[in-house]
């Protein structure tokens, strides 16, 4: 007898377990200085300092003053990607093994290595994966090929309309929220079962190309589009195995109170999002497809920000409908589902207003206590 348990629905009886959950990680990562950076800087000072081993950072405010911010963790230029996705990703992937939803997304301005931070493939260099390829390691040396599986949707998100970026000629996605169970689909994209780590890379290849030709048809820079993974994960656990039974686990079969020896295959699905550049656009002196992008680019990404201030400020009303990105994070953003925000940081002084904006929309994150909220509105 098998039971079939969306499991990041279920409620916890574990408090600690549930502000765990529902707390948002952030951590900060400065990209190493490039030959423009210091053309452009010499005569500047850096703007930031960081204090790694206090895990905080500090943003110079002028001449004379600066101010100090906490996070979860504050990677400096020296920061391998290997110990970036350890801290920032992990808990998430070992998360979603264990049958939760969760979330990790890059932040930042462009250019300050979100993508490389996210998405990079490694072609030359293993030690040079991003987290998707990482994580997708992690997810299919644990699974099991036979019983379980681990399938992909990789999708493009840019004004507004989500395109497939497997499936090129598919546009306008629809997004499909069951009114029952609050789970999140897309049953337009294309969802791909991946048979081995090489085969990921082929589609990560594959989703970089389309996006590529998508844009350049569009007469778009990638920056402008959030580029979004979905995994997701289907496992059999048989009840009497013992061996990597964590305490996370064994709260989630006591809320179940699910019996000894029973099969359960536990559903889950890990969103990677690599965000669409910070930085704001000008809409002075657009005209036409232009002007309509600048009203439009940042819809989500502005919306993204409206509801981690509503629920760092424990506001009532969590606008997640107001934008598609919003939409598609509502499962697996909150509640029990776990999520891990990485804001990118470069030293310019010249990207002074949009680094401390980046760095006080990471520390409004920081704020958030209980996340439940994006469910229930
Ligand atoms: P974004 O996605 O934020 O626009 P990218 O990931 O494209 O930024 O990074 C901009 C450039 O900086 C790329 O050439 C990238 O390879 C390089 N880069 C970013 N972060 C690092 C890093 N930690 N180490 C080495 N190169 C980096």
């Amino acid at each position: 007898r098998r039971s079939v348990i969306p499991s990041s629905r279920t409620p916890h009886s574990n408090p600690e377990y549930q502000q765990e959950a529902g707390r948002v990680r952030v951590a900060v990562r400065l990209r190493p200085r490039n030959l423009e950076d210091r053309i452009s800087d010499s005569d500047f000072a850096d703007i930031v300092e960081l204090q790694p081993e206090l895990k905080r950072l500090k943003l110079r405010k002028n001449n004379w003053s600066s101010e100090s911010y906490r996070f979860d963790e504050v990677f400096t230029e020296t920061a391998s990607q290997n110990r970036v996705y350890q801290v920032v990703a992990k808990p998430v992937v070992e998360s979603v093994l264990s049958g939760y939803n969760g979330t990790v997304m890059a932040y930042g301005q462009t250019g300050t290595g979100k993508t490389y931070t996210v998405g990079s493939l490694g072609n030359d260099d293993a030690s040079e994966r991003g987290i998707m390829v990482r994580a997708l390691e992690d997810i299919l040396s644990t699974t099991s090929t036979a019983f379980d599986s681990v399938e992909v949707s990789y999708l493009q998100l840019y004004m507004e309309s989500i395109q497939d970026l497997l499936a090129p000629e598919k546009i306008n996605i629809p997004i499909h929220e069951d009114s029952k169970t609050g789970e999140v689909s897309l049953p337009g994209a294309s969802v791909v079962r991946i048979k081995d780590l090489d085969h990921f890379l082929q589609l990560l290849q594959i989703g970089e190309a389309n996006r590529h030709a998508a844009n350049t048809k569009l007469n778009t820079e990638s920056s402008r589009s959030h580029a979004i993974l979905m995994v997701f994960v289907r496992r059999s656990v048989q009840e009497n195995a013992t061996d990597e039974i964590t305490s996370q686990e064994k709260t989630f079969r006591a809320d179940l109170s699910v019996r000894s020896g029973v099969p359960v295959v536990r559903k889950s699905k890990l969103l990677i999002v690599d965000l669409a550049g910070s930085e704001r656009i000008d809409k002075s002196g657009s005209e036409g497809h232009l002007l309509e992008e600048a009203k439009f680019i940042n819809l989500s990404l502005t919306s993204l920000g409206k509801c981690i201030n509503a629920l760092a400020e424990n506001s009532p009303h969590i606008p997640v409908r107001d934008s598609k990105l919003t939409r598609l994070l509502r499962d697996s953003f909150g509640g029990s589902a776990r999520t891990s925000l990485i804001v990118m940081i470069g030293l310019s002084a010249q990207h002074y207003a949009e680094t401390t904006s980046t760095i006080m929309f990471g520390q409004r994150a920081m704020r958030i206590v209980n996340m439940v909220k994006l469910k229930e509105e």
